[in-house]
């Protein structure tokens, strides 16, 4: 299988015909290849964006719904080659792409869609003298950088509110799992979209990452990744004072106090410690439980944790699927080692898991419950990014928001208790951009979606990515 880029409506071959192998998680084998581009392609894209910009953002607001539309309807079609592609590109099950990632990317370009045709700006009337509005105005050609946790998922929830307020993209998803994006493209073109409105550059971050993110034409960039590349992205749009969204890495805490629903709890956080091996930024990777109830839940949890099945991605039997790739598994692993060194027990799970038959060579690893380690520990502050949790108890709710807010992290916390005042108050006091109160993940793409301290800078969903996307301008008009 051979990606190729998309570039002003059309498919191209890098510059250099440098090209990386793609591999399937699963089996450890390559599936094909994707461009290595380079700043000449990256060059290329940036100026098909740029001729393309008055265009598109001259469009009306419904007609570039349309087009969303067009693009969501026409996954939607193909809604099986995506999710399977996916599941081959991540290592990730298919149920999963099937019911999650999928449906999701359909989802970010209908919902900014009828954003488009609903976005308004402000107005504030100078008492006694006139009136100010606000003008919204599309920025220019923009970068869209998007990891390989959530492929799609996550590419698409920064192009779509990009296109629909009339910016041109230029894309680069992650390297590693580069193939829905390519099947986005063709979708793109089925689609009709004029050439040059999306453009989408596969290669290395340090190579083509690097070429886009210091073009001079790029106005704004909404970056998904790792709080390094994030900070040197940050540092790298200071010079021209470029526009970023940084959505970085997590370390998130699950609280759960005595007189929770435990059986909900229990469930959900068997979801929120190992979804996806663990690989969403918004995984709970430090549970603390109130005493009271310490042994019986984490006892509990333990057993439910080694009965969950980890296989063959295609097996709708397996609970867990194959890590990303052969260096992140190394990483998890080293990690799970350091725990041990740290001092921490190992409840369950701990090794790597060879699966009998296609997936003999794939990259597997156990889910793992580890107890017994400091909070400062380097294996409790550090973001793994697998299928691997702390759990520890504590006594009160002074306690708990401690322990909370005791790494530089603060993505999203889960709090799990029926008293309502302790829950709210909580809330109010978690360093975090995001909070579940008795549930995990249920999101409305209306909210605002990002996080505090080291997880970034900026917010991104529903009038936060619109607004990101366009620049304010402030008119006043004199009329007394
Ligand atoms: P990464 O930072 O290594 O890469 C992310 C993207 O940036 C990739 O497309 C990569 O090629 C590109 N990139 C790398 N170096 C670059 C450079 N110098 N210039 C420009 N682009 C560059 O992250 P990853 O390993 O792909 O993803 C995992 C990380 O993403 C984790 O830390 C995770 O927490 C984070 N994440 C955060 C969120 C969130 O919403 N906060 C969501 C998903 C993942």
């Amino acid at each position: 299988m051979k990606i190729l880029n998309y570039i002003n409506g059309e498919f191209a071959e890098p510059i250099s015909n440098e090209w990386i192998d793609c591999f399937e998680p699963a089996t450890g084998k390559t599936y094909g290849r994707c461009p290595d581009s380079g700043a000449g392609d990256i060059d290329n894209a940036v100026n098909a964006a740029n001729e393309a910009f008055l265009g598109w953002s001259n469009l009306s607001s419904a007609d570039r719904a349309g087009f969303l539309n067009r693009i969501a309807d026409g996954i939607e079609a193909r809604s099986k080659e995506f999710a399977h592609s996916e599941s081959i590109d991540t290592g990730k099950p298919l149920w999963l792409t099937s019911s999650v990632d999928i449906p999701r990317a359909i989802q970010n370009f209908r919902f900014f869609s009828a954003a488009a045709t609903q976005f308004s700006s402000e107005s504030h009337y100078t008492e006694g003298i006139g009136i100010n509005y606000t003008l919204r105005r599309p920025l220019g050609a923009v970068a869209c950088i998007s990891p390989w946790n959530l492929p799609l998922y996550l590419f698409s929830w920064k192009i779509a509110p990009a296109l629909a307020v009339g910016n041109c993209v230029v894309g680069k998803p992650s390297e590693i799992t580069p193939l829905t994006a390519f099947l986005l493209s063709e979708i793109s073109i089925e689609a009709g979209l004029p050439p040059g409105v999306l453009n989408i550059v596969h290669g290395k971050g340090s190579k083509s990452g690097e070429s886009l993110i210091n073009h001079a034409e790029i106005k704004a960039i909404s970056f998904t990744g790792s709080t390094v590349v994030g900070k040197h992205i940050a540092s790298t749009a200071a010079k021209t004072l470029q526009k970023t969204s940084l959505e970085l890495g997590g370390k998130n805490p699950v609280v759960i106090f005595n007189d929770c629903d435990l059986e909900t709890a229990l469930e959900a956080t068997l979801r929120s410690s190992f979804a996806n091996q663990g690989q969403i930024c918004l995984c709970g990777s430090r549970i603390y439980v109130q005493r009271e109830i310490y042994d019986d839940f984490h006892q509990e949890f333990v057993n439910r944790t080694k009965k969950m099945s980890v296989g063959d991605p295609l097996e709708s039997t397996s609970k867990l699927g194959a890590l990303t790739s052969q260096a992140h598994l190394e990483k998890v692993l080293s990690y799970i080692q350091l725990a041990r060194d740290e001092g921490g027990e190992i409840l369950c799970g701990g090794n790597q898991v060879t699966p009998e038959g296609r997936c003999e060579d794939g990259w597997f690893v156990e889910p793992t419950v580890i107890e017994g380690l400091p909070i400062d520990c380097r294996t409790n502050q550090e973001e793994i990014f697998g299928p691997v949790v702390s759990i520890a108890p504590f006594d009160s709710e002074t306690d708990a928001l401690e322990l909370a807010n005791s790494t530089d992290y603060g993505l999203a916390t889960v709090i799990w208790t029926a008293n309502i005042n302790r829950a709210l108050s909580m809330a109010e006091s978690i360093e975090a951009g995001i909070v579940w109160i008795n549930g995990w993940m249920p999101r409305d793409l209306r909210t605002p979606f990002g996080g505090v301290k080291q997880s970034g800078v900026g917010r991104e969903g529903g009038n936060e990515a619109m607004r990101f996307f366009t620049e304010p301008k402030n008119v006043f008009v004199q009329y007394k």
